[in-house]
């Protein structure tokens, strides 16, 4: 029966690439056809009786997810796979396998509802704690050696959010051993790192809605899945077709770092704009590229007028804040050892700092300084500013419901200005 379901859920996922918009397929396979078809077998089967079924779907899991990714094309091989299929707080694309599910959902849908076997069960008497259970538990154990599952071995004991337990054990193992299963260049170490970031990820939970920004086109979404999942995206040595000044490597990393300003500067300015568009309909009141007079380099001397990206008014204390946007990419001069995740930012959101927020306290503004890395990592002091937009958003919401839309808006439109950085230098038979 598990096989047939599998089958009809591999059926299903066939149909996905009928909607040509690998936004919308990656989101439909990650919420409602993955894994979820078939965790209802997972849940209440053995894992040793449910094998085949689980080898099955993984592969039809596995062509779909090609699709979207490559369309057919090359490199889609193991790492890509594996990676693609860690949860999204652990650097992948949220794409379960029922290999993985399956190793944890037995044991842990037992654990969590004791209670109410006990009641169904409560006339027949007998050993709740049965052999298929024991046996699953041993099969776990041996998995997850270093996770002490001793609680689970005793009713009374067994933790009562179980498969929280388990998944993050068995990602955190999984994440672990990475190197010992993949040799990692310094760059895919790197990239591994920062994908894992907070908020990186925060762009694939979006809804595609086209008036929001929320959307891209195929092209795009394929070349940000690929760039992140380190698969080639340019034929090596073609000079940059926009600043012909260096050359593309495969991995479209010179089309990230590359300055030249049409590219960097629309990244740059389509983030402010949504920022600035997520600050007014949550109605607080900002106004974008507003002349001050006090924002002038120091080492210029004078005074004259120059637009802060976002000024938002009133913002703290009564005072107007000058939001300031910049965006760095990580990966920028990597050598093989001494990557820190993050510095990035941290270092773009200090120099920020030294050079403006002294002009801005003496005009009786505060300047809030907005750093963003290329991968969606975001600096402490954008961060506060966010979730304070999101605690706005959620008080004037009559539903209770909270949820992170805010990040993920600022992470998708980050995302969708590296897209055309991207898609600019593709040659023209990719598009
Ligand atoms: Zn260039």
């Amino acid at each position: 029966m598990a096989l047939k379901r599998a089958n009809c859920a591999i059926e299903l996922m066939r149909c996905l690439k009928r909607l040509r918009d690998p936004q919308s397929e990656l989101l439909l396979l990650r919420s409602c056809m993955g894994v979820a078809k078939l965790l209802f077998g997972l849940r209440t089967c053995q894992p040793s009786l449910v094998g085949g079924a689980v080898s099955v779907f993984d592969e039809g899991l596995r062509g779909a997810l090609e699709d979207i990714v490559v369309c057919g094309g090359a490199f889609f091989g193991d790492l890509q796979w594996r990676l693609a299929s860690l949860p999204t707080r652990f650097g992948g694309l949220g794409i379960c396998t029922a290999e993985d599910a399956s190793s944890y959902a037995f044991v842990a849908s037992r654990a969590q509802s004791w209670g109410l076997q006990d009641h169904i069960l409560r006339e027949c008497g007998g050993d709740v704690l049965d052999s298929d259970y024991r046996s699953a538990l041993d099969l776990l154990h041996s998995s997850l050696p270093d996770l002490d599952i001793g609680g689970f071995y005793i009713k009374d004991t067994a933790p009562p959010k179980s498969q929280k337990i388990l998944a993050n054990a068995l990602y955190g193992e999984i994440v672990k051993r990475f190197e010992e299963k993949f040799v990692l260049s310094p760059r895919q170490r790197a990239m591994f790192e920062c994908l894992r970031a907070p908020h990186a990820q925060d762009f694939l939970s979006v809804a595609p809605i086209e008036g929001l920004g929320q959307h891209m086109s195929a092209v795009e979404y394929r070349a940000i899945l690929r760039y992140r999942l380190m698969i080639p995206l340019f034929p090596v040595d073609e000079p940059c077709p926009v600043c012909r000044k260096a050359c593309l490597d495969s991995f479209g990393e010179h089309a990230i770092h590359c300055k030249e300003l049409p590219g960097f500067k629309y990244r740059h300015d389509w983030v402010r704009d949504v920022l600035c568009d997520v600050l007014k309909r949550a109605g607080i009141s900002a106004k974008k590229e507003a002349p001050v007079n006090f924002l002038t380099d120091p080492l210029e001397g004078r005074s004259t007028l120059r637009p802060t990206d976002i000024l938002v008014f009133g913002w703290e204390g009564g005072k107007h804040a000058c939001v300031d946007l910049t965006g760095v990419s990580p990966l920028v001069g990597l050598k093989d050892k001494g990557f820190v995740v993050g510095q990035a930012v941290l270092k773009a959101e200090a120099s920020k700092v030294a050079k403006h927020e002294k002009a801005c306290l003496e005009n009786q503004h505060v300047f809030v300084p907005f750093a963003f890395d290329t991968f969606g990592g975001l600096a402490p002091d954008a961060v506060r500013l966010l979730n304070r937009v999101q605690k706005v958003v959620n008080s004037n919401s009559s539903s209770l419901k909270v949820s992170n839309f805010v990040f993920s808006r600022i992470g998708f439109s980050i995302q969708k200005g590296v897209a055309a950085q991207l898609v600019a230098r593709l040659p023209a038979i990719a598009l």
